[in-house]
């Protein structure tokens, strides 16, 4: 089994490996891809006693959702006003509160789960590096009110009394926000659905689908014949449901890892929470391995990227917060696709009878999979129709090339915003 050099996959405590599917195999409802949207609902249905079989083309965890940052945060990749200009105010505040259940269940899955080695850490400083304060406020009334969530605000000298920096000039805090080793979560959750009886195949890519009365979905050696099959394919989608990949733009985004440092971080970052900057096209890091070492994240590209161009990249974006840490060599660098709809909005629902999606998280997924993993098992056994929230953002097509370079010039713009808002502040 390969796994890319990311830091998850060399501390992940779970190294089983599964066998790819062998023969025929018969279940009630096939999931293709073993991300935490498959497993989420794999989950999901294996609790509501649902006979259950992910096919994952590498290894559990092989996509975004074993090398992403491990914020666990409310809010979905797509912003607030747009949510709200599409389906008004009310409709909003609902979707909205759903995001919170994700972060609220996948906490309590770690709690009931016992999943110590997701590492929960609790906490997360959104900050700002321009000079202007009065919206930060309205937010953070506007969030306690609507949802009974609070904010606490951070000035500059909090902001100073832990991270020694003087880029940031305003923050909230999150004190419900926490991170995990999300390869750790992932795997836990995996054991969990064979424990309750689902099975899971690794190194078995669905190759074919024919998805008539009954759902035939074949292998390189096999094939599993179910009632119902998910697609949660993510940023990895094929051309295997056309309809699907053509729904999506795979847009790739970077991590780095620095060398053991803890004195030295201890000084800088004097914090066990992670900070996000809430810039336009932000970065996001946070300390790991009991502070000893730095995990920075951000920038996206439209194209695959060099590991040495992109590790040069995400490291001056981290001396240009923290120059002190110039003695610090990089140790490791990865890059990871997400799905994006055209829209921001995750896609979940159904394709035709009996055949569900769930994808398009981009990068805010884990809390996002989280409830809508249960909200798609909720809709396929009947249980709700919580689902029907997300039918104003449908399939629809991304744009295929332009689409991706649409993206790509969107996010050079909004760091050109960043930059320009940002030139006043020494
Ligand atoms: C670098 C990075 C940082 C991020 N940081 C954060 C963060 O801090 N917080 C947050 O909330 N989100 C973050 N995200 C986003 C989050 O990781 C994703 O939204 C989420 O993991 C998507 O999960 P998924 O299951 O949809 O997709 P994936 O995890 O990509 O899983 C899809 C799986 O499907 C498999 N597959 C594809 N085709 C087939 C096939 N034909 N047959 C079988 N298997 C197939 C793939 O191999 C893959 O394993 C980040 C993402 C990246 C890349």
């Amino acid at each position: 089994m390969t796994y890319p050099a990311t830091w998850y996959a060399q501390t992940r405590t779970d190294r089983a490996e599964r066998p790819a599917l062998q023969g025929a195999h018969d279940t009630d409802t096939v999931i293709v891809g073993g991300g935490i949207a498959g497993l989420t609902t794999a989950l999901e249905l294996a609790r509501e006693g649902v006979a259950v079989t992910v096919l994952e083309s590498e290894s559990i965890g092989f996509g975004a959702s074993g090398r992403n940052g491990g914020i666990v945060s409310p809010a979905f990749a797509c912003g607030g006003e747009a949510i709200e200009a599409r389906v008004g105010a009310e409709a909003a505040r609902a979707l909205h509160r759903l995001t919170i259940e994700g972060v609220q269940r996948l906490r309590a899955n770690i709690d009931t789960l016992g999943i110590a080695e997701a590492a929960p850490v609790n906490g997360l400083l959104n900050l700002r590096r321009f000079d202007a304060v009065a919206d930060l406020h309205d937010y953070a009334r506007a969030y306690e009110q609507d949802y009974g969530y609070r904010f606490t605000y951070l000035d500059r000298a909090a902001i100073s009394e832990r991270l020694d920096t003087r880029r940031y000039i305003h923050g909230l805090e999150d004190a419900q926000a926490f991170h995990i080793h999300p390869l750790n979560y992932l795997r836990a959750l995996a054991r969990e659905v064979e424990r309750l009886g689902g099975r899971i195949f690794e190194a078995t890519p669905a190759i074919g689908a024919d998805l008539g009365a009954q759902k035939v979905i074949r292998t390189p050696q096999g094939r599993v014949t179910a009632r119902r099959a998910v697609f949660a394919t993510g940023g990895y989608t094929g051309p295997l449901i056309p309809r699907l990949k053509r729904a999506i733009l795979p847009i790739a985004t970077y991590m780095m890892l620095t060398e053991p440092a803890p004195e030295l971080l201890a000084r800088t970052i004097r914090t066990p929470a992670a900070i996000l900057d809430d810039r336009r096209a932000s970065d996001y890091y946070r300390l790991v391995e009991g502070g000893s070492r730095l995990l920075w994240g951000g920038r996206i590209t439209t194209r695959a990227a060099s590991a040495e161009g992109v590790a040069r990249e995400l490291r001056a974006a981290m001396l240009a917060v923290y120059p002190q840490l110039a003695p610090l060599k990089t140790e490791l660098a990865w890059s990871g696709l997400m799905a994006y709809a055209r829209h921001l909005m995750p896609q979940l629902g159904r394709l035709q009878p009996d055949v569900w999606h769930i994808t398009a998280f981009g990068g805010h997924g884990l809390n996002t999979t989280a409830i809508t993993g249960k909200i798609l098992a909720e809709a396929m056994l009947g249980q709700s129709d919580r689902i029907r929230m997300f039918e104003p953002w449908g399939l629809n097509w991304a744009g295929g090339p332009i689409g991706l370079a649409v993206a790509q010039l969107t996010y050079w713009g909004l760091q050109a915003q960043d930059w320009w808002r940002e030139r006043k502040v020494g």
